[in-house]
């Protein structure tokens, strides 16, 4: 048996929303949700990555749009991971600098203190249809993040 999960993160991975917020995008998501196994909100000092499991397919350079190669991007993770904080990078393929949560990522992934998550909701394109308002009621822009465990 496995789970879908979907994670709503700040683009802005350091961003996180007032409490009053994040009470309010709890509330949105149960009424677009009804039926989800389980709503919570993780707020951490530490960026965490948030990642698509089963999902991936690849990681590629925003720019060239070549592959990365994941031995060289584990690395780069463990330094995020160790220096808690996210800086633009010199990448392997043409050189330009990007910091870990700008990469294109198939399917999407990225860095956040802040995650909202929606454990096997019966309707999962709720998140496309009503991010907008959840990015309102936020106040931040969101990255959709969908995790098969
Ligand atoms: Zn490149």
């Amino acid at each position: 048996m496995s789970d879908s999960l979907i994670t709503f993160i700040p683009q802005e991975p350091e961003f996180v929303p007032a409490v009053q917020a994040q009470q309010l995008g709890i509330s949105l998501v149960k009424r677009l949700s009804p039926g989800a196994e389980a709503i919570r909100v993780e707020c951490t000092d530490k960026l965490r990555l948030i990642d698509c499991g089963e999902n991936f397919e690849r990681i590629a350079c925003p720019l060239c749009d070549r592959n990365i190669e994941l031995s060289w991007w584990n690395e780069q993770v463990n330094q995020v991971m160790s220096r808690n904080s996210l800086v633009p990078t010199t990448l392997p393929c043409c050189g330009t600098a990007k910091s870990l949560h700008e990469l294109t990522y198939e399917w999407p992934q990225g860095f956040a203190r802040f995650s909202l998550e929606v454990m096997n909701p019966p309707n999962p394109d709720f998140a496309e249809t009503h991010v907008g308002e959840l990015e309102r009621v936020l106040g931040c822009d969101l990255r959709v993040i969908y995790t098969h465990i």
